[in-house]
């Protein structure tokens, strides 16, 4: 049995992007008599909008997608603090107390996700009065875990190597959990046993594979899909305000836009308003 979820965090509304990794994950589930799941990820408390998780649906429903809706993230809070305690107990993650600007002022490398950590708090005591969050001791993981492989459904298997990350942070100083420590839990938590999202997110897995190690969770294939592209050649995003350039799903749906025609169109590869998608099918977006 394939299971894919769709898992969109409620802080803007959906554009293109959002419809093409819906379809992704929906058709391959349908293609194998699968099932394809919807999961809310309202974590991130001080951007999210948990009204805009009904526009989600609606905008899901108007492209002819059907769907099992499972739990939010913000019901599952209790699995997150179990987990993050757990690899606190085994030595494996360690409070930090630095700010962004402490880490840039120690001009860092930079690594897929940005800054990494130069690793200021691993070796002494922080100041329990400073907030501080949890990451995890990237070295100590995977002597651990030792070698481990995932395998990409086109990429085929990969060696899980997340150390180019550095420490990750899995608990967050203003949210309970990571994106790594919470997409990672979730999805055994649903059975997902296919996991699908962008090829942006490709090295993302190497962490997420090392993740399911350390805390004996089953362990998915993933299908890393190309990337809608704007006109000028970077991914579709939220934080561009794409609605402005009516790739908003919200918006073209008010518009009166036939939603399941977009999505037929879309399966086809044909991208509207000057929208490619992107080249490189693994690793870079
Ligand atoms: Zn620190």
């Amino acid at each position: 049995m394939i299971v894919t979820r769709f898992a969109p965090s409620p802080n803007g509304p959906l554009h293109l992007g959002h419809a093409w990794s819906a379809i992704v994950a929906h058709d391959l589930a349908r293609e194998a008599g699968g099932r394809f799941l919807l999961r809310i990820e309202d974590i991130d408390g001080a951007r999210s909008r948990p009204e805009l998780a009904d526009e989600f649906r609606r905008d899901l429903e108007w492209l002819g997608l059907e769907w099992e809706e499972v739990p939010a993230q913000s019901t599952r809070l209790a699995s997150y603090e179990a987990a993050a305690q757990r690899l606190l107990a085994e030595g494996l993650l360690y409070p930090c107390t630095c700010t962004r600007a402490e880490i840039m002022a120690l001009e860092p490398k930079i690594g897929p996700e940005g800054a990494i950590y130069p690793g200021t708090c691993r070796n002494w005591r922080v100041d329990p009065e400073k907030p501080a969050a949890l990451r995890l001791d990237m070295h100590a993981a995977m002597e651990r875990v030792g070698k481990l492989t995932w395998e990409d459904d086109e990429a085929g298997v990969q060696v899980a190597d997340p150390r180019e990350f550095g420490d990750v942070v899995l608990v967050r100083k203003d949210a309970p959990a990571s994106y790594h420590l919470a997409a990672t839990l979730d999805d055994a938590a649903d059975g997902v046993t296919l996991v699908t999202r962008g090829t942006d997110l490709f090295f993302a897995s190497h962490i997420h594979r090392l993740l399911q190690a350390m805390l004996g969770l089953p362990v998915p294939r993933w299908h890393h899909h190309r990337l809608l592209l704007d006109p000028d050649g970077r991914k579709l995003a939220k934080s561009r305000q794409s609605g402005e350039l009516g790739h908003g799903l919200a918006e073209r749906r008010a518009g009166g836009e036939d939603g399941r025609a977009l999505a037929e169109r879309l399966r086809m590869g044909q991208m509207p308003g000057g929208i490619t998608l992107s080249r490189f099918p693994h690793g870079a977006a």
